[in-house]
């Protein structure tokens, strides 16, 4: 087993990573810019280094000074986290060139499935089903229009090294093809230093539906459950839950098997989650593979009771999966909510929720700065409940515990978002925001509180 490593990243997921280690006895090195010397993943890491001023670009994101710093702490391996460098091909094969595991797969892996577009060419040859779409990269817009004609609109325009929702634009009418491609393409550009785009059908009004997988490197390959990532705001996730309620017993069978076989396809190790959409008529299609853990995983581990990221762990350090397809047993329904600052600035008193069946991820403290330079989550709210109309209870009064004083967040809301008729019945899809989220913001700016529903 690996004796220290380095915490390639900040917030929550470098706590959840350094709580993990410590669990397994093993030492680790939190990498922080100075914006974040005060945070708690520097405090609780065995070690910490300061790694370059606040701008993700000279310090998450500065690979060179990362690997180094490993290097020089004697680490053997880096856990990058979700974000930043978590999706690099070239930072994974730098760290195996050095001598380090690379938590995640290999960097040929995820050459092969970060890369959207050679990913969805990899499944229509192992027979996953995907959105109708390109049959390669689109250059310009005349290419753009040539590929319509086949798909037929609305068609939904990405950038094949996106991400977080980024690089993205659904396009309804011929008028707007030209204007969304350059932007969306510009975009891409900007944010992922890569404006190769792709096109596919705009299936109107899915659930976004993903399957947890986890492989080894001896080649057993399982899946662990899907989540219903439906309540999304310009295509970033709010609230995540499991099991999915518009899955049959049989369908959700057929995809968890559709997830290991796309996994397969590219030798998949180590944690992993793939991406579907489902439309109205309950077909599937997978849209992307995340090569990394993810922001909701907890999730899972609630139903399962398994430690995602020991196992991802364990698995880098080449260990064989212990858990057996058919160990896997799911029980009860959880609920994530991700708690967004709206503004950066220092907090006052904290108090966190608590009680059974209430997890909180996250890195504040009382009087702790939250700085303006990173992601705006600040709190992963994860409730069990033994039915969904327990869980949902439980969310809601975990919500109303919550006391971040001086910070606005989203907490409020998502509070109302819960008494909701569509989320309250399960039956919303990923258009819950755009049909619902104004009305929801009208509960809240009238100050209706949650005691008058
Ligand atoms: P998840 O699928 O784990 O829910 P998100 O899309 O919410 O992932 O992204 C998790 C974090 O990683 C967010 O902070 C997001 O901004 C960031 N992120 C995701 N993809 C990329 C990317 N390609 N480049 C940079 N940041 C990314
Ligand atoms: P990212 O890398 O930013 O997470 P995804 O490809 O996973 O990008 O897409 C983000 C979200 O956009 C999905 O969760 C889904 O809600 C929506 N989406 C993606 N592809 C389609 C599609 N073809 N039709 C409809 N919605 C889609
Ligand atoms: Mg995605």
């Amino acid at each position: 087993m690996f004796k220290r490593i380095l915490v390639a990243n900040r917030g929550e997921i470098a706590l959840r990573i350094i709580r993990c280690c410590r669990e397994m006895g093993i030492e680790t090195v939190a990498v922080y810019s100075t914006a974040d010397e005060e945070t708690l993943p520097v405090m609780l890491a065995t070690h910490s280094v300061c790694i370059g001023p606040p701008r993700a670009a000279d310090s998450y994101l500065n690979e060179d000074v990362i690997l180094t710093t490993a290097l020089k702490m004697g680490c053997d391996a880096i856990h990058p986290g979700y974000g930043f460098l978590s999706e690099n091909a070239r930072f994974a094969k730098k760290c195996e060139e050095n001598g380090i595991t690379f938590i995640g797969p290999s960097g040929e892996i995820i050459e092969k499935m970060g890369d959207k577009q050679t990913a969805r060419q990899m499944m229509i040859k192992c027979g996953v089903p995907v959105v109708p779409g390109s049959a390669g990269l689109i250059e310009t817009v005349e290419e753009a229009k040539a590929a319509v004609e086949n798909i037929g609109y609305p068609v939904l325009i990405k950038a094949s090294a996106g991400g977080g929702g980024k690089g993205m634009r659904k396009v309804f009418t011929p008028e707007e093809l030209a204007g969304a491609f350059t932007t969306a393409k510009e975009e891409a550009r900007a944010a992922f230093a890569n404006d190769d785009m792709y096109m596919e059908k705009l299936i109107l009004n899915p659930h976004h539906i993903e399957f947890q997988i986890l492989g080894d490197k001896h080649g057993n390959l399982i899946y662990l459950g899907e989540r219903d990532c439906s309540i999304q705001r310009r295509n970033q996730k709010l609230l995540e839950e499991s099991p999915a309620w518009v899955l049959s017993e049989d369908l959700r069978k057929q995809m968890g098997e559709a997830a290991v076989k796309a996994a397969k396809a590219a030798d998949y190790y180590s944690a992993g989650t793939v991406e579907f959409v489902l439309d109205s008529e309950n077909h599937f299609y997978f849209i992307e593979m995340n090569t990394r853990i993810q922001v909701e995983h907890p999730v899972t581990e609630m139903l399962t009771g398994v430690d995602l990221l020991k196992e991802q762990i364990k698995i880098a350090a080449g260990r064989k999966l212990e858990i057996k397809q058919e160990d896997v047993k799911s029980e009860g329904h959880a609920i994530e909510c991700r708690i967004n600052a709206e503004a950066a600035g220092k907090i006052g008193q904290l108090h966190f929720p608590g009680g059974y069946g209430v997890r909180v991820d996250s890195h504040l403290y009382g009087g702790c700065e939250v700085s303006p330079y990173y992601d705006s989550m600040v709190a992963k709210i994860i409730v069990k409940g033994q039915t969904r109309l327990e869980a949902i209870k439980r969310l809601r009064r975990a919500l109303e515990e919550l006391i971040i004083e001086d910070l606005k967040t989203n907490a409020e809301f998502m509070n109302l978002l819960t008494y909701h008729p569509e989320f309250i019945r399960g039956s919303y899809n990923t258009s819950f925001w755009e049909k619902n989220s104004e009305t929801i913001y009208r509960w809240y700016e009238e100050g209706l509180s949650v005691d008058d529903e």
